[in-house]
């Protein structure tokens, strides 16, 4: 290692949008002379980016800081914590682990620069803070590249903490996605995947209101042989721009992520989602009949507080009236500020909670099974994306796993792969040269 160089190790929790700030993070730790490390033992400041969505990933994050805590008795560590529990609890968690050098939120990492140059023990979690700038990013995959476009939310669902920790919905500059999007295909990447926590609302903040189709297609008129996904989509703000632009397009895949959270309509309501089962039911129907072989994918909770065993029925059912291709499940969790966590009296028992959940991952793989099947004998686009244990592996433009029989292919190829057997979250196929 060159003279003055420090290593750092970021633990990444949560969503793709923590994997994409971890990147920003590394990047802009560069400028500091620190080179990402992948063993936290070997490292000189050791950051956690945490996710709050569920109870369970806040305490994966202070046993972390505990592990550290224990490493920095023996040497010197500097240690960071960052993401959504940073925001969520600012101040505190300087007090409640005394170990900790440096906190910031979700909308401070590129104040990154100043809080280096700070002494002491500090806590930036300000919202509206400085302007993003061009540091470096250091991206994790080498195929696959994230490109936030939109950060925040305003749907405030009552079980929802991304609101406030991620704050109000802040689109960025089309300008700068597109630059980005090209220095990323300069690089050599396969695949570029639109972030946000509901990309459907990207460019409403801004002047001219650029729409994410708009963008969409900025991306796929650049040249080069490429992917593009987006992700995530709030149902009723799926336009029909969008699935025009999908339908036309070269590059962009045909996926989309729609969470729908439970089948029952009174229980949407108290969700505070912004649709019915009918609706849902129409909008995915709408993309089925404009885009070939489209993958739909869902977002499901069990046990909402006041959810009776009829109602959670209601979303079993909802799997097989929209033929969803795979879902994300999780038991409800109360979360700190969100509407849902006072309604203490009506939450279902925990023991009830693990069965409903249980049966629907039970749901989720026949579901998948059922998708998967669909393309046995088929010839799909695949672009390699791995070779392990002898075997190369890559993924279809609907997001389907291949394990690929093959000799002359290479990563980073994009190959017809004859598909000869599905099973439940993958499919097997042979290179068709
Ligand atoms: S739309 Fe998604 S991110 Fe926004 S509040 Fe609802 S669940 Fe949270």
């Amino acid at each position: 290692m060159s003279e003055g160089l420090k290593k750092v190790y970021i633990e990444t929790l949560g969503c793709q949008m923590n994997k994409s700030d971890s990147e920003r993070i590394y990047g802009i730790l560069s400028h500091f002379n620190y080179i990402p490390c992948e063993d936290e033992n070997e490292a000189d400041f050791c950051v956690v980016n945490t996710c709050s969505i569920r109870k369970l990933s806040e305490d994966k994050a202070y046993s972390k800081l505990g592990v550290w805590g224990k490493i920095k008795k023996e040497r010197p560590l500097k240690i960071g914590i960052c993401g959504c529990v940073a925001q969520q609890e600012g101040e505190n968690l300087l007090k409640r682990f005394p170990y900790v050098d440096l906190v910031f939120g979700t909308q401070n990492i590129y104040e990154l620069p100043q809080l280096f140059n700070n002494e002491g023990r500090i806590c930036a979690v300000r919202e509206n803070p400085i302007k993003e700038n061009d540091f470096n990013i250091i991206r994790s995959k080498s195929l696959n590249a994230w490109l936030p476009i939109i950060e925040g939310c305003n749907n405030f669902c009552s079980y929802c903490v991304v609101p406030y920790t991620r704050g109000r919905e802040r689109s960025r500059e089309p300008q700068r996605i597109i630059n980005e999007a090209k220095s990323i295909l300069k690089q050599g990447f396969r695949e570029i995947t639109l972030l946000g926590q509901n990309v459907d609302s990207y460019g409403k903040d801004l002047p001219d209101k650029p729409t994410l189709a708009y963008l969409l297609r900025q991306i796929d008129a650049l040249e080069g042989d490429f992917r593009i996904r987006f992700t995530t989509s709030y149902p009723t703000d799926i336009t029909d721009e969008l699935i025009d632009t999908v339908k036309n397009s070269k590059k962009i895949c045909e996926c989309f992520h729609i969470p729908m959270q439970s089948g029952s309509d009174r229980v949407l309501k108290a969700m505070n989602r912004r649709y019915d089962r009918k609706t849902y039911g129409e909008i995915v129907k709408k993309i089925r009949d404009n885009i070939k072989d489209v993958t739909i994918t869902s977002d499901f909770i069990a046990g909402f507080p006041s959810e009776t065993r009829e109602e959670f029925e209601m979303t079993l059912s909802a799997f097989d009236e929209f033929e969803l291709d795979y879902s994300n499940t999780a038991a409800y969790s109360p979360r700190p500020k969100t509407p849902a966590a006072k309604w203490v009296d009506k939450y279902v028992d925990e023991n009830e909670k693990k069965e409903r959940l249980a049966i629907l991952n039970d749901k989720v793989k026949e579901m998948s099974l059922k998708s998967n099947e669909k393309y046995v004998g088929r010839v799909l686009e695949v672009l390699v994306e791995s070779y392990k244990n002898g075997k190369f592996e890559g993924r279809t433009r609907n997001n389907k796993v291949v394990h690929i029989e093959a000799n002359d292919i290479n990563v980073g190829d994009f190959v017809d792969v004859k598909i000869t057997k599905a099973s439940t979250w993958c499919l097997f196929g042979e290179y068709k040269n």
